[in-house]
């Protein structure tokens, strides 16, 4: 660290409450000590009510950025100056980038999940998927899925505040982009599986797997997925999810956890702030290492 910090190096943040048990700021310093990039990368407690002196920091102090995590992506969009055209669409952002002043939010999330399906192979254009949750991250997994080609989504919710968001999601991708989005009650279970048979990728962006449900799956009969099929977790911790093992018992062949999304979304981030590619394969040695 010594050899890096000086009175030259830039900040970029990381704003969100709970924060502390992130991984960005050791995939962002890590980056940054491999490219000999001067910046440095700090995780901040900021929630909704410390938001707008946060923003305002980033002008202040001059930072290059931030990356913006729950409970901020949304409330995080009046106090910036421009918004890229698929944040808006998607009604949140993960990160913010500082030029001269002029504060731009950009959403990664749903880039991140394209580009970790690139990565591992797999195509999901002219597809159909099934997406259970339609909260922040569900969100920018089904718009950005429906940019870049999927052919049709099947929304699933439960009745809870996301409720009407999953609402103007499907609105969204109906009215805005090739594919045809439905949304259906996650409660209707003999739908959700007849959706699922007809997908080729089911995505679980809930966060059930993790604590306080670890032990917990929305599909528990391995029966309802077919080998050929994808299966993809958003969840990153722990690595392997219950919905994780029911996919593996039925043989499916890509079966994929929240990590390379994870990795995805902050490789986009890094190039908006540094305009560097993240040395990708090094880092992903780094964080995929139980
Ligand atoms: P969120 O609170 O915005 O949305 C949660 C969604 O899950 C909502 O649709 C809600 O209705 C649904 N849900 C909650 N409890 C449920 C239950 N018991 N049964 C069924 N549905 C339930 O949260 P989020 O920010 O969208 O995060 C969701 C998950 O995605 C978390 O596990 C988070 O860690 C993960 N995530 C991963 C990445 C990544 O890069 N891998 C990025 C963002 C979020």
């Amino acid at each position: 660290m010594k050899d890096r910090i000086d009175g030259h190096t830039i900040l970029i943040g990381l704003m969100a409450y709970p924060i502390r048990h992130s991984m960005s700021p050791t995939m962002h310093n890590s980056a940054f000590a491999k490219l000999g990039l001067n910046n440095a990368y700090l995780a901040f407690e900021i929630d909704n009510k410390k938001l707008p002196g946060a923003i305002n920091a980033i002008r202040t102090l001059g930072m290059r950025g931030s990356n913006i995590s729950m409970p901020n992506k949304q409330k995080v969009i009046p106090l910036l100056d421009k918004l890229d055209p698929v944040a808006e669409l998607i009604g949140a952002v993960n990160t913010v980038v500082n030029d001269d002043g002029v504060l731009t939010g950009y959403t990664t999330d749903g880039t991140g999940f394209m580009k970790s399906l690139a990565d591992e192979g797999v195509d999901i254009g002219g597809q159909k998927m099934t997406l259970a949750g339609a909260g922040g991250a569900g969100t920018a997994i089904g718009i950005q899925a429906a940019l870049d080609g999927v052919k049709d989504i099947s929304v699933f919710n439960i009745h809870d505040q996301t409720w009407e968001n999953a609402e103007r999601m499907v609105k969204i991708i109906n009215d805005k982009t090739n594919c045809q989005a439905k949304l259906f009650d996650l409660a209707e279970k003999k739908t959700f599986k007849a959706e699922i048979a007809g997908s080729m990728i089911y995505c679980d962006a809930t966060g059930v797997g993790m604590k306080p449900l670890a032990d917990k799956t929305l599909v528990s009969d391995p029966s309802w997925f077919r080998p050929e099929m994808i299966v993809f977790d958003t969840v990153y911790a722990p690595r392997t999810t219950k919905l994780m093992r029911v996919a593996q018992q039925a043989g499916v062949k890509h079966v994929l956890n929240g990590l390379g999304m994870m990795l995805e979304q902050g490789a986009e981030a890094f190039k908006l702030w540094t305009g560097k590619d993240m040395p990708i394969d090094y880092i992903r040695e780094l964080l995929f290492k139980e």
